[in-house]
């Protein structure tokens, strides 16, 4: 996770350039053509996020789209927003390469740091910060209006260690909400989590109760809930990481049960390839996600433990889900 974490604090506060968009020849996600598996004739609908394909996704970007979808995936997530640029390709031209691969740019990833924050990692939201977090959303759902998005979406929690931290965020999620709607992004604002949303905070009165108490008593409150809680669900969805939400100990089934209207995307996510370390249970995943009308998941790998690369293990997940029955 921290290197998703790096490379969103790199795409987000250093203005990073060349992270997405390497030396040009250096496309390495390419097996030739005649190497890949002939194009799946099944017609499933599979959204990558584009950060799976990590460094891979350089060198001759048309390439590369046109072999993501070569290898079954219809729809994509980008990362790499930087100021009217995806890593250093311009927007429409982005547009362009990924409407000849046949794919279609339904989401995309990008998080805000509130510019006096000391790092990443103490990105406290502040309520004199939200007239330039509006700005910065405004230009930021412009852009992506232009692409033709379905959603705009932050994977990335701000610092909250309080009640009063969670509520600041929530506000601030309410009125980035309204920006991206008044941008003509139908689904609007959406929140990615990973594991830390699933940490409890508590309040002063119960903290005591907090440290003298029974490690697996449960006292405070989960993070996750409270940003369900304090936000107008008009106005921000939630996009449920499956792998990050079983890694913080809940159950992705059960909050889609008891989320139905809220949980409006997926990350279909495992330790690595997907089905392959069998702590996912994406059977049931797939089944509440139809059960609830969900339209759009989209497949994550952050890394290839066993040396092969990303460019594989997309192709791989892309495979597990073209062949599994549970997938529609
Ligand atoms: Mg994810």
């Amino acid at each position: 996770m921290s290197t998703r974490r790096d490379f969103l604090k790199n795409m987000s506060m250093a203005a990073a350039a060349g992270l997405l968009v390497g030396k040009a020849g250096s496309a390495s996600a390419a097996n030739s053509v005649s190497e890949m598996a002939p194009a799946p004739t099944a017609s499933k609908i599979i959204g990558l996020q584009t950060y799976s394909l990590g460094k891979e996704f350089s060198g001759d970007i048309a390439a590369v789209l046109k072999k993501v979808k070569a290898i079954g995936y219809t729809d994509l997530e980008l990362a790499g927003y930087n100021n009217g640029k995806i890593g250093q390709t311009d927007l429409m031209e982005f547009k362009k390469m990924a409407e000849a691969a046949g794919l279609k740019i339904v989401s995309s990833h990008v998080s805000y740091v509130n510019p006096a924050a000391k790092n990443f990692f103490d990105n406290v939201y502040t309520k004199d910060m939200i007239p330039g977090a509006l700005e910065f959303w405004k230009k930021t759902a412009d852009d992506h209006a232009k692409l033709g998005c379905t959603m705009l979406v932050q994977p990335m929690m701000p610092t909250i260690k309080s009640h009063e931290d969670a509520a600041v965020v929530c506000d601030v999620f309410n009125q980035v909400g309204d920006v991206v709607k008044a941008a003509g992004i139908p689904m609007g604002f959406g929140y990615h989590n990973h594991n830390m949303e699933f940490q409890r905070v508590v309040k002063p009165e119960d903290a005591e109760k907090a440290k003298s108490g029974n490690p697996f008593m449960k006292v405070g409150d989960q993070i996750y809930d409270l940003l369900l809680a304090g936000t107008d669900p008009s106005k921000l969805f939630f996009e449920m990481d499956v792998y990050w939400t079983v890694m913080g100990q809940n159950d992705p089934v059960e909050y889609m049960k008891k989320n139905p209207t809220r949980i409006k995307a997926l990350h279909i996510k495992d330790r690595s390839v997907l089905g392959q370390s069998g702590m996912m249970n994406f059977e049931q995943i797939f089944k509440q996600m139809y059960a609830n009308g969900i339209k759009h998941y989209f497949v994550e790998l952050e890394n290839m433990p066993d040396g092969r690369t990303q460019f594989v293990g997309c192709e791989e997940s892309a495979k597990y889900l073209l062949k599994a029955p549970f997938v529609k």
